[in-house]
């Protein structure tokens, strides 16, 4: 191992203190500057929050030439280059919001060695005026943030970030770092080998967030649950609430304020000029919500977010933990709380099927939501999951500040239910030709009477009303959890309901089906609010 040159370690240290104003590097900083200052490349994996910038913005100062930073987050550069040159360092973008001269005018700092950074965008950089105009400057580093983009696989891939394969050959003296906060193993080897970063160090830090508090309950009355957590645990405090949908998130928004809690909306759809207002006044404010879209938070820094709510399933655990990961970030006890139920499973797999996006997109999408949906039904340590998805290792078996760790579900033999609820499914198939959504079934299993059953004669069939030992709800846990475990899968434009793949030894009495009690709260009482 090549030590590292105490005289560039010192001035790293002294940068730290006299441009940023902190006193000590955090985790890994100190050696992947030392890294890269040094000329080396490097891959970094570390959790939102844990101070990526400065990884690649002081090896920038320390060496001769301008430091590149590729980031898909346009709208993001302007910030922060303000931020940047409010602590004295020349800072600069190119994007397309800038207009003809003064993109030209940034080109000439470039080229006389005027600046410390560049942002740019990966479809910029990769154009050949822009690489031409590169190879004229004096290049410090290439910083490639949210190198996860690159991956076919992970979540968020970006096509044009593929082009930076050529950066390792156009560029060979240039050392470059790729950052992400979403690495899975397979995100991790795939971006090494696309960005032609075998020969980098790689840095992975711990993905724990210790402070955070895991927490997934089954949705009942969304709105309702959100408000008992805002009013009996973070009254006062700032949060984060994210929706699927931007109607969703207007309406939640509006629903909250009505109750006396100061929220406000966020979305795509909304003017930029109030997106940027609200923005800021939540930066700005204490004890304001923000209900959003994930169009909302890359790229936010508010170090006192005490709470994320999700009243909306997300799509993949990588967007569940980076969304989570905005709570919490000054180290204080935050939470991280959703809510979801049966109908977000059966809409999102219909969004998947119904979308544009090859096979093989398709097949990476379900198997993103499957293990979301793992994780919301486990009945074993959230955080252990969590971090065993991100290949790392908490060395416990119990996390001890999750929901589960702190009251462990009971378990139930469900095997029987289970059972009943396939023989209904295949005899709804086999004698009527008929398949339906979890409404229905349930009807079925309950042997309830309603305008389909009597249509349809269900109550000839041997499986009507052979359910009755559980209740309706107990039912809808149930089928979650079987969901969830690939026992019985959601199909088609309606979600009819369908034997999983794994139905097969579970009919066959092969294996036996323990699963969670329903830990479904009681309805909010109402008038539960301030108002
Ligand atoms: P990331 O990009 O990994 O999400 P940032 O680079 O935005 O994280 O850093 C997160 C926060 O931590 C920022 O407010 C940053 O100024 C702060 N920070 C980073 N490094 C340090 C440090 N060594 N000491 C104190 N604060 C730090
Ligand atoms: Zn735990």
């Amino acid at each position: 191992l090549r030590e590292g040159d105490a005289g560039r370690t010192d001035e790293a240290l002294a940068i730290l203190s006299r441009v940023f104003g902190y006193d000590a590097f955090r985790g890994d900083q100190a050696a992947i500057i030392d890294q890269v200052a040094g000329g080396g490349d490097a891959v970094v994996l570390m959790p939102t929050g844990g101070g990526k910038s400065l990884c690649y913005q002081i090896p920038s100062l320390l060496r001769n030439g301008t430091g590149i930073v590729v980031s898909p987050l346009i709208a993001l550069m302007a910030d922060q280059v303000a931020a940047l040159e409010g602590v004295g360092i020349r800072a600069a973008y190119l994007n397309s919001t800038l207009e003809l001269h003064e993109a030209q005018a940034v080109e000439q700092q470039l080229l006389a060695g005027e600046l410390d950074l560049l942002y740019m965008a990966p479809e910029r950089l990769v154009l050949p005026r822009t690489v031409q105009l590169l190879q004229r400057a004096r290049l410090a580093l290439f910083a490639i943030d949210e190198a996860h983009c690159v991956s076919q696989w992970g979540h968020d891939f970006r096509p044009d970030y593929l082009g930076l394969s050529m950066l390792a050959e156009t560029f060979p003296g240039v050392p470059r770092i790729a950052l992400t906060a979403t690495a899975t193993e397979a995100t991790h080897r795939e971006l090494t080998e696309r960005l032609h970063l075998q020969g980098a160090k790689h840095f992975v830090s711990s993905f724990d967030r210790p402070n955070i508090r895991y927490r997934i309950e089954p949705k009942n009355s969304p709105r309702e649950q959100l408000l008992r957590l805002i009013t009996t645990e973070h009254e006062g405090d700032s949060g984060i609430v994210y929706c699927l949908s931007r109607k969703s998130v207007e309406t939640t928004a509006q629903w909250l304020s009505d109750r006396g809690i100061p929220a406000l909306p966020y979305h795509a759809g909304l003017d930029a000029a109030v997106r940027q207002d609200h923005q800021e006044r939540f930066l700005r404010a204490e004890g304001l919500i923000i209900v959003a879209t994930i169009a909302f938070g890359m790229g936010i820094d508010k170090p006192d977010v005490r709470f994320v709510a999700h009243l909306d399933l997300p799509k993949s655990i990588e967007g569940y933990y980076q969304e989570t990961g905005r709570a919490g970030r000054d180290g204080l006890p935050s939470t991280a709380w959703m809510a979801y139920g049966l109908g977000d499973v059966v809409s999102q797999r219909r969004f998947i099927d119904a979308g544009e996006g090859g096979e093989q997109f398709k097949r990476n999408a379900r198997s993103h939501l499957d293990a979301m949906l793992a994780l919301c039904e486990t009945v074993s340590c959230r955080r252990v999951q969590l971090l065993r998805y991100f290949g790392q290792d908490l060395g416990a078996e119990n996390c001890g500040n999750c929901d589960i760790c702190l009251s462990p579900p009971t378990t139930w033999d469900a095997t029987v239910p289970a059972q009943k609820l396939l023989s209904a499914l295949i005899r709804l198939d086999r004698e009527r030709g008929q398949k339906f959504g979890s409404g229905q079934v349930i009807e079925v299993l309950l042997g309830r009477e309603n305008e389909r059953s009597t249509q349809y004669r269900h109550e000839e069939l041997s499986v009507w009303g052979i359910g009755q030992e559980l209740t309706e709800k107990q039912w809808r846990s149930t089928l979650r959890q079987l969901l969830a475990r690939g026992i019985v899968e959601a199909e088609g434009d309606y979600g009819v309901l369908v034997p999983g793949p794994h139905a097969g030894p579970v009919l066959r009495g092969e294996v036996t089906v323990e699963l969670a009690e329903d830990r479904t709260p009681q309805r909010a009482a109402r008038g539960a609010g301030r108002r």
